[in-house]
């Protein structure tokens, strides 16, 4: 069976003025260094103000940083973007695109997140794919084909399991609270994966991580269902201990 290393990844969101992102940061660091090793990577999302102190704070440790979201183009007139080569070049590893907040608030379709993907991908970032159905689509049982579907326009083909990691977040169920079941999530990313094995040669090796509300008292049942190979956390990984215990239930 193919082992994945898996991915705790904490999105921060428009969260933290300056010292209290800086002290999260430090805190996820000092603990990752005096751990060791728990058999997990981490990664730290922070709002594009930050980025470059929390590399900074960050430096050294197993902790990585990503962006939340990169322009398609490699610069230009875009007033208010980040293109994916200015996070690597402070030090970014991975960005996060298709978040269902930005598909939601600034209309990003799969065709977009396609392009990010690949201007990820050119810059030299891990993408963090997110996809994931609405609960109007949930309730008219077409969670499989709208996961699917945005599975198969948001990965250029160029995707793999190295440059590329899939999170599957129902819309539902991101900052809500509610949680998709452990067969509810079993089935989709069973689904996903099925989707990547048929297309890249590698897609038995792509993590996929679940988001959704992913707290402590929940992790571990979770990241113990087949095919989940880690989580993207909101709102607990504002929290050190809360991301912290989430970390150690890998
Ligand atoms: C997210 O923003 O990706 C997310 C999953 O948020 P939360 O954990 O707060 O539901």
């Amino acid at each position: 069976m193919t082992q994945r290393r898996p991915l705790i990844a904490g999105n921060w969101k428009m969260n933290c003025l300056r010292a209290d992102g800086l002290a999260l940061a430090s805190s996820l660091a000092a603990k990752a260094s005096e751990k060791g090793d728990l058999g997990c990577d981490i990664l730290v999302c922070p709002p594009a103000t930050l980025l470059s102190d929390v590399v900074g704070v960050t430096h050294g440790s197993v902790v990585a940083v990503g962006g939340q979201d990169c322009h398609v183009a490699i610069s230009g007139a875009h007033t208010g973007d980040l293109a994916a080569p200015m996070l690597t070049d402070i030090g970014a590893q991975y960005v996060l695109v298709g978040h269902s907040e930005r598909r939601a608030d600034h209309g990003e379709s799969s065709t977009d997140i396609r392009k990010k993907a690949i201007a990820a991908h050119d810059a030299g970032l891990i993408a963090v794919v997110c996809v994931g159905e609405t609960e109007e689509e949930r309730d008219l049982g077409a969670t499989l084909p709208v996961v699917n579907g945005q599975v198969a326009v948001s990965l250029p083909d160029g995707a793999t399991a190295k440059n590329t990691v899939v999170a599957y977040e129902p819309v539902w169920a991101i900052g809500t609270g509610r949680t998709a079941s452990v067969e509810e999530v079993a089935d989709v990313h069973r689904a996903i994966r099925a989707e990547l094995v048929k297309r890249f040669e590698d897609g038995n090796e792509f993590r996929i991580l679940y988001g959704g509300s992913v707290k402590p008292s929940n992790a571990k049942e979770l990241l113990g269902v087949e095919d989940v190979d880690g989580a993207l956390v909101g709102g607990a990984s504002l929290k050190v201990e809360d991301f912290w215990q989430i970390i150690e239930s890998c």
